[in-house]
């Protein structure tokens, strides 16, 4: 990618767009701008990462990490927040954000995940895919405890479509209302014992689906993928350490070097956006102010389109700092409501139990998906008692060496039964949606900085009442479906994660039809500054039940495409 030279443009740092982050959605804001032949700006506060070259653990055998790959009680001790996250380990560490790098306020128990590099969190997401349906759209509304989303499954399909078929979704087409099929490549398949749970779970309930996991791996590309350079997923389950094959997807391996290829894109690493500049006179956005983080200078550049794209939190920073006489509180933020109604996904309940038989069955590789039981609460009518729904995710495993063997730990017995895979071990997990609410919000400190100056964020969220009924609600529908499916030894967990864990932090600049209780429109335009979009999660008036990103990534796609239709015809 171009080096952090700026050309200049009418004797200014100039360019048709900017895009600030260029993680999943950036990434794709990039290609679609540049493509469309506009000279794009990427702005990204972290170092550049290159596909391949800088996935320095990549192919490493556990013995070749210092630790086996496990992280030391030091940096358990030194980085509470980050070593928290399942992903975070010897061999990926180097695309997490570590916890003394910027601090932050949790007014309420927050952990803030974070990837502040080239590709973003794209190269350590979990790559879970399931499209929003429009019971997601229209059901927060018609149950009372959210605005009306301005657009639903319908206005996005295309886009949906778009999007998939560029980055490569496994998955079956499997005709359901509550999940929408994607463009798939061939599925992943599920093995003997958890197809047995799935047909004892159908036998036994009228209102249930039980599917395998979509997901953006590539199981046999297609040239669109092979044009890209990527290849075939080896079911290696190695993916937070970057893709040597780009298997799976990432800004990386996908989108970003597709907007280089069109000679539009200029990728400025090191730099952090602190502002976007309002113009009273112009009524629109103009540019932005950075920091260049190696060489500490303020600097500025312009564009007539930005799109905002540094996730959820970092997005609403931005806009926070971007004061003006004209928006003394933030850009856009006439109505007070920027950082407000943050919401997150429930990932608080799981279950584990084990499943008698099949000791003679085995299953091919590492495979990056799991078994979808897509929502099943509060569907056609509020029929549960609390609101919003959840996703159910289940695997069944052989028990590995690392199991509890009674007896001696030690000799030739003790050998041989390591040697083998142990009884099936089934996990559960439930993704539950929780309700935005005004009082769970992020706004910045008045009076503490981070080292480049900026304001710290402060972070107010918390579960309530409504979450634990759900959580409740999981735990009975997640026990009778194990036991109906012949589990044995079942066991709750209720992990009591803080928010943002889930790294499905949304909202705070959501999409709404009024400006009278939301800060974009249904192109995701800021009501009140119509060059700037927001199509990170900031956008996003609800959560739903499924992973969000896929949804991200066709948002973008459509306001890039209303974006340059509306500034060729000059009307940004
Ligand atoms: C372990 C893990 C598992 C996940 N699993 C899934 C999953 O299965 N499915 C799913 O849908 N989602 C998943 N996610 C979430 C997913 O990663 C995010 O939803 C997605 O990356 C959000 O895209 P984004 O473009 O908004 O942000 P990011 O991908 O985080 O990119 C934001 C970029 O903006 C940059 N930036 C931030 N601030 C500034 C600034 N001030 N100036 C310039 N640049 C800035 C950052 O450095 C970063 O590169 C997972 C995340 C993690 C970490
Ligand atoms: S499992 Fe597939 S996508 Fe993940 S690292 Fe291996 S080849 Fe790549």
């Amino acid at each position: 990618m171009s080096s952090k030279k700026i050309p200049e443009k009418n004797g200014r740092n100039s360019f048709d767009a900017i895009v600030i982050g260029s993680g999943i959605s950036g990434g794709w804001a990039a290609k679609e701008l540049c493509e469309k032949g506009l000279k794009t700006l990427v702005l990204e506060r972290g170092r550049d990462v290159k596909h391949i070259k800088d996935y320095p653990t990549a192919t490493k055998a556990p013995w070749e990490l210092p630790h086996r790959g496990h992280e030391t009680q030091k940096i358990k001790d030194d980085e509470p927040v980050v070593s928290r996250c399942y992903a975070f380990n010897e061999a990926t560490a180097h695309f997490f954000v570590k916890d003394t790098e910027q601090p932050y306020i949790q007014e309420k128990p927050f952990d803030w995940i974070r990837g502040y590099q080239v590709g973003g969190k794209s190269l350590i997401w979990a790559r879970q895919t399931q499209r929003w349906s429009n019971y997601e759209f229209r059901n927060p509304s018609r149950d009372n405890y959210a605005i009306d989303w301005p657009i639903d499954h319908d206005d996005l399909a295309l886009w949906y479509s778009y999007v998939e078929k560029f980055v490569g979704i496994s998955g079956n087409l499997d005709k359901l209302k509550t999940l929408p099929d994607s463009e798939c490549l061939p599925p992943w398949e599920m093995n003997k014992v958890e197809k047995e749970i799935r047909s004892d779970i159908l036998d036994a309930y009228d209102d249930r689906h039980v599917i395998i996991g979509r997901c953006a791996h590539l199981t046999e590309p297609n040239p669109i993928h092979l044009e890209q350079g990527r290849g075939k997923c080896q079911a290696r389950n190695l993916c937070y350490r970057g893709c040597p094959y780009g298997a799976y997807f990432s800004s990386n391996s996908s989108t970003l070097p597709a907007a280089e290829k069109t000679g539009n894109l200029t990728m400025r690493p090191y730099s952090i956006v602190t502002s976007i500049i309002y113009d009273d006179n112009m009524k629109k956005a103009v540019g932005v102010r950075i920091v260049d983080t190696e060489t500490k200078e303020k600097l500025v550049f312009f564009a007539d389109i930005i799109f905002l794209n540094a996730a959820t939190e970092n997005t609403n920073m931005i806009l926070l700092n971007s004061r003006s006489e004209r928006f003394p509180n933030g850009l856009g933020n006439d109505n007070g409501l920027l950082g407000k109604y943050i919401c997150f996904h429930n990932y608080r309940g799981s279950l584990t139990a084990t499943r008698p038989g099949n000791l003679d069955s085995y299953y091919y590789g590492r495979r990056p998906t799991s078994v979808v039981i897509p929502n099943f609460s509060n569907v056609e009518s509020h029929d549960k008692p609390f609101l919003g729904g959840y996703m159910t995710f289940y695997t069944a495993a052989r028990k590995s060496w690392n199991r509890i063997i009674e007896g001696d730990q030690i000799g030739a017995a003790y050998k041989n039964e390591i040697s083998r895979p142990g009884e099936w071990s089934i996990y559960m997990m439930m993704q539950g949606e929780t309700i935005p609410k005004q009082e769970n919000h992020i706004r910045l400190s008045s009076d503490k900085t981070d080292r480049w100056g900026l304001p710290q964020m402060i972070a107010s969220v918390d579960y309530d009442d409504n979450d634990e009924s759900l959580l409740r609600d999981f735990f009975e529908q997640g026990e009778a479906m194990l036991k109906v499916a012949g589990c044995e030894n079942i066991q709750r967990n209720d992990s009591r994660q803080s928010p943002g864990l889930d790294i499905h932090v949304m909202g705070g600049v959501r999409m709404g039809r009024s400006p009278k209780d939301s800060l974009l429109n249904a192109n995701n335009q800021l009501h009140h500054c119509k060059n700037v979009f927001v199509t990170d999660g900031a956008c996003m008036t609800t959560t739903g039940v499924q992973n969000p990103s896929l949804t991200y990534m066709a948002l973008t796609a459509r306001a890039v495409d209303f974006a340059a239709r509306a500034w060729k015809e000059g009307a940004l």
